[in-house]
């Protein structure tokens, strides 16, 4: 009797580090609280095994939220980064403990380069990633479509034309000004009354507007499943106010980066939920991580995404269906995209995002004279 070598022992040995940059337009202006994007700026990473085998990950400019650009993520890849891996040899384990220990920040380089490594890992070993990670390839989950910050009739249109086209769960931009944020949530729900709605305030308010405007939506007992980052990140003490004094579940987002953050939050009882976004913990390890400290304290986990590429979110999937805390996705930057590219990954319809299998993330490879790329 054999037993199958388990992947995660194998040694892999990697040959080289290398990146390609891309620019890629959106259908339509993405807007919150905190910036506004009309195209994409994004840096794929690639890691090349012995033998051959490349695996790839990404990481999109966004100076506002990870505070980097398209210049500094090339850079960590091409200096610190690639000097930690090239020629290095390990388990993927020690491998992506060398990424995450590389340089200070830099979560979103790191991510690309921890992903580009896990892919080329699961392709080595001829597996969908989602099931090296202890998930099962054929599971899905419920995805969501965004409605940017606009004047309250364009958000209802936009509300109008997504769910028209299958999607049943809205997450909905707030957090400028709480009497028009009334006004859009007013105009949203008149336009998409099935809609389930998950509000995103981006830290908008402060704790005594969020309590009063959540507390507003409670007595009208409007359709929403839960209200991400009321308000600003750092302050913890505000989260757990709103927290007590609301019913309706509080997320928080920008204010989880780490394991240390999650053990914080959960502490101070800052936190009904958490969204784990690999462009912020720097890997899928920390993602991970994060998921265990949540579902240590019977919290439940979303992943989002920056508005990053098809290869981030495909990524951003296989983690989330691999770990059972995280039973929420919020994965609609392809559906911005004019091109979304490269092919594969996973499926969408009906708002139900299902991976399509195949080794490591399922992707085919983006070439570096594709999708806006220079060549
Ligand atoms: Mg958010």
């Amino acid at each position: 009797m054999s037993t199958a070598p388990d992947p995660r022992e194998r040694e892999l040995h990697i040959l080289a580090v290398r990146q390609h940059r891309h620019r890629a337009p959106l259908r339509r202006p993405f807007v919150t609280a905190a910036r506004r994007t009309e195209a994409v700026e994004y840096v794929v990473a690639e890691v090349e095994l012995a033998g051959g085998i490349v695996g790839q990950g990404s990481a999109a400019e966004t100076v506002a939220v990870t505070g980097e650009s398209a210049d500094s993520i090339a850079e960590a890849l091409s200096g610190p980064l690639r000097q930690a891996l090239e020629g290095a040899r390990g388990t993927v384990a020690e491998l992506s403990a060398r990424i995450a220990g590389a340089l200070e920040g830099g979560t979103s380089a790191r991510a690309a380069c921890d992903v580009a490594l896990h892919d080329a890992w699961a392709r080595a070993a001829g597996s969908p990633l989602v099931e090296l990670l202890g998930g099962r390839a054929d599971d899905g989950l419920m995805n969501d479509m965004t409605v940017s910050l606009e004047e309250p009739e364009v958000m209802a249109e936009r509300a109008r034309a997504a769910v028209a086209g299958g999607e049943e769960i809205l997450k909905i931009k707030l957090g400028h000004d709480i009497d028009e944020d009334r006004r859009r949530l007013a105009a949203v729900i008149a336009a998409a009354p099935s809609a389930r709605l998950r509000l995103d305030a981006n830290q908008g308010w402060s704790p005594e507007q969020a309590i009063d405007i959540i507390t507003g939506f409670e007595i009208d007992a409007l359709p929403i499943d839960l209200v991400e980052q009321p308000v600003a990140a750092a302050n913890v003490e505000g989260m757990a106010r709103v927290a007590a004094a609301v019913e309706l579940p509080i997320m928080a987002d920008e204010s989880v980066w780490s394991v240390e953050d999650a053990h914080r939050l959960v502490e101070a009882g800052a936190a009904d939920l958490l969204n784990i976004k690999l462009a912020k913990t720097g890997g899928i390890p920390q993602a991970l991580a994060i998921a265990d400290v949540a579902q240590a304290a019977g919290i439940e986990c979303m992943i989002g995404a920056m508005m990053e590429p098809r290869i981030s979110i495909t990524a951003a999937a296989h983690v989330a269906i691999a770990h059972p805390a995280i039973t929420m996705i919020d994965l609609d930057p392809p559906f911005w995209f004019a091109s979304d590219s490269p092919p594969g990954g996973f499926t969408q319809s009906g708002g139900w995002l299902r991976l399509t299998g195949g080794p490591g993330l399922g992707l085919q490879r983006l070439r570096a004279d594709e999708d806006g790329g220079d060549t």
